[in-house]
């Protein structure tokens, strides 16, 4: 599931293919993809608008056109290829366009197309179907959903710790709810709350509001550490993103716990820990984390 640094990575990738470019035509393939209206509404929205830019809130892609935002939320296993134009078959009546340097048996799984107007075509791809789509007015991106209610980025230099301490007060959830809880602290997944968890000697169940001011410092600094440094080594192995596992990043290398149940704690020994925390799998080492 791609987490904030795999979305920064595809975003870096995005922006080298697609700055400049026009969108001649839309075909969404699969419609429940697209998201508050139907495919023909934003097919029609987006069709002659240039890309301006591509940018990115949390775990949401920012596709800028010229009036519009188009919003992607990659879920699971949301992918973007870039192809050129072609008709599947001869004979295929359907809108399959598709890339001749795409494996042909993955194009079931395309769900969206955009022809641009150098010919090249971007194909979204969501083998799970889960990803989704919405198209904003430029002037409403953050005032309507699904970007109003967004925290502050886990990374960013805004988020101060009074502010986490604060809202960590009033919940009655575990600390690992609470970091997954995107409209008080955007960007960590299951896998990087775990990680800044371990580095804060912080037990996910621990209670939130059990967190003293000085320790949401500490979970605020780690976050960044972690974060960044996700961002770095999945910007290393941009070229692997157009293979069909998707990003594929380096950082896996670098985790303390999430993944290595059973395995030994990096820091003391310790056997790694994987319990159940609000549904989600989560791990920690019983010796260093409190
Ligand atoms: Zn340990």
């Amino acid at each position: 599931m791609p987490e904030l640094p795999e979305v920064e990575t595809v975003r870096r990738v995005l922006k080298t293919w697609l700055i400049g470019k026009r969108i001649i035509k839309c075909f969404p393939i699969y419609p429940n993809i697209i998201a508050s209206m139907t495919p023909e509404e934003f097919a029609l929205r987006i069709e002659g608008q240039e890309i301006k830019d591509i940018g990115r809130k949390g775990k949401y892609l920012l596709i800028y056109l010229e009036n519009d935002v188009i919003i992607s939320h990659l879920r699971m296993e949301g992918k973007y290829h870039l192809g050129y134009f072609g008709l599947r078959k001869e004979n295929d009546e359907a809108n399959h366009y598709f890339a001749p340097n795409v494996i042909d048996k993955k194009n079931k799984h395309v769900h969206l197309v955009f022809l641009l107007d150098d010919n090249r075509v971007l194909m979204y791809d969501d083998v799970r179907k889960f990803g989704r789509m919405n198209l904003v007015k430029k002037e409403e991106l953050f005032l309507v959903p699904p970007l109003n209610k967004l925290g502050i980025e886990a990374n960013s230099d805004d988020y101060s710790a009074s502010y986490l301490f604060e809202r960590l007060q009033k919940l009655k959830v575990t600390i690992k709810q609470a970091l997954l809880n995107q409209e008080l602290i955007s960007g960590l997944g299951n896998i990087y709350v775990d990680e800044v968890l371990f580095l804060s000697k912080i037990k996910p169940t621990k209670e939130a509001n059990k967190i003293s001011l000085k320790k949401c410092q500490v979970i605020l600094d780690n976050a960044k550490i972690v974060l960044n440094k996700a961002i770095e080594l999945g910007g290393s192995t941009i070229r692997s993103y157009h293979f069909a596992n998707g990003v594929d990043g380096k950082f896996q290398n670098e985790l303390y716990v999430y993944g290595r149940a059973n395995q030994e704690c990096k820091f003391c020994g310790s056997k790694i820990n994987k319990i159940k925390v609000g549904g989600r799998g989560t791990h920690y080492c019983p010796s260093c984390q409190k």
